[in-house]
């Protein structure tokens, strides 16, 4: 199959390129590396550089190219950038798909696998949290994604251009090769930062709030390895090719560990000792976001491989190790 990748130089992109790659399709790749590495691209792909809102450039791509489906990752994704920015997001997040689809659209191409998130729900309803709970974003970041999702739904309707959307709990770990992994500037997520004490390059790590209604007082979280989440992209294609159908999917381990938990996992994989200051609570930090991916396991077959969080933590611990300073050499 051929495959465009938009955004496929970024930390879930890249993975799912080498996925592609490893499993025999063709790929092509566009991305306007503002926040994605050249690097990171797998040499069999063939590469754009170009953004999804320069409609001439989207054209070129798929009239050069004979594209069966398109995943998009191609999106801003700091949830506190997105709070104070908030138009850049809708810009680059809305604008861009919107591009896309009309691209796709006079192409003739009408299957998509989009990158969504957990964001898209907000403060969560119920623990674990199922795709049909109320979405009530708490930030821009998660309701430009779900405004995404509503544009998906209406497109389909209008052109039958069949999508699915992904909603990934919290991204984490690398390539099991080490060669690829997570490299962003400025650093926010949690694990990074953890393994970034551990490398000597941070003093410590700030844990935001520990007086949350958790076991330990701190948030807890959903990992689900970022090899696992490249699978079910694929697993996504398969789906639409098979059934024609548009849906939408959690993607997570099903299994929360607190901040605190993290630490303590990471202080056995690295041999650190990892010091931690609880600081303040992180403004729009949910207690506990938790996923059903019940769905996902039904509808797509699909199986997280990597579930321990240390399966997840060694992987994430052998990329940072070689390589300290991201793809910066
Ligand atoms: N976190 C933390 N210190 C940090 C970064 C993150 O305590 O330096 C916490 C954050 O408050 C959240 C969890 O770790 O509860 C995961 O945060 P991350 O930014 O990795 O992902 P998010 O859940 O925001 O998507």
């Amino acid at each position: 199959m051929n495959v465009l990748v938009c955004g496929g130089a970024g930390y879930i992109g890249s993975h799912t390129v080498y996925e592609l790659i490893e499993r025999g399709h063709n790929v092509v790749v566009a991305d306007n590396l503002v926040k994605g590495h050249r690097e990171a691209v797998h040499s069999a792909a063939k590469f754009y550089e170009g953004d999804l809102r320069d409609a001439l450039f989207l054209d070129k791509v798929f009239k050069e190219n004979k594209i069966d489906a398109v995943i998009d990752f191609a999106a801003f994704s700091l949830v506190g950038e997105s709070v104070t920015r908030p138009l850049k997001y809708f810009d680059n997040n809305v604008y861009g798909t919107i591009r896309l689809l009309e691209a796709m659209n006079r192409a003739g191409v009408k299957k998509i696998v989009f990158s969504s998130t957990a964001a898209t729900y907000g403060e969560p309803e119920s623990i674990p949290i199922v795709e049909s709970d109320s979405t009530v974003p708490t930030n821009p970041y998660g309701e430009s994604k779900l405004t995404v999702e509503k544009i998906l739904k209406w497109s389909d309707n209008a052109y039958g251009i069949k999508y699915v959307a992904l909603r990934y709990f919290n991204a984490a770990g690398a390539h099991i090769s080490g060669e690829i992994g997570e490299d962003h500037d400025p650093e926010s997520h949690l694990i990074p930062i953890i393994l970034q004490v551990a490398l000597g390059k941070r003093k410590q790590i700030a844990v935001f709030g520990d007086d949350y209604p958790t076991p330990d007082g701190t948030c807890v979280r959903d990992y689900i390895h970022v090899t696992d989440l490249a699978d079910a992209h694929i697993k996504a294609i398969e789906k639409l090719f098979a059934d024609n159908t548009s849906a939408v999917y959690n993607l997570g381990n099903g299994k929360g560990f607190s901040v605190k938990e993290v630490i303590e996992e990471a202080r056995k994989v690295t041999g650190n000792d990892i010091k931690a200051v609880t600081e303040g609570r992180r403004p729009g930090d949910p207690s506990t976001l938790i996923a059903s991916s019940e769905k996902a396991v039904k509808e797509l077959g699909w199986q997280p491989r990597f579930n321990t969080l240390s399966q997840i933590i060694e992987t994430a611990w052998k990329w940072h190790s070689s390589h300290p300073d991201g793809y910066k050499k």
